[in-house]
């Protein structure tokens, strides 16, 4: 599945950029990736899961 090449930073608002490198098959539901921001440094976690798709409408087809 899909996953972000960047994120916002929660903490300075800058973007954070993906350090894992996606998998040949891509990511699957419970992998973690680590994105590393480019404002304050700090590095994020997240989990891969099926609920948390960017914020698109399926209704907007
Ligand atoms: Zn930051």
């Amino acid at each position: 599945m899909e996953v972000p090449d960047k994120v916002i930073c929660v903490d300075c608002g800058r973007m954070a950029y993906r350090l894992t490198i996606e998998p040949e098959f891509g990511f699957s539901n419970g992998d973690w990736v680590a994105y590393r921001c480019s404002g304050c440094g700090d590095r994020w976690d997240l989990e891969v899961s099926m609920s948390t798709k960017p914020s698109t409408d399926p209704k907007n087809h």
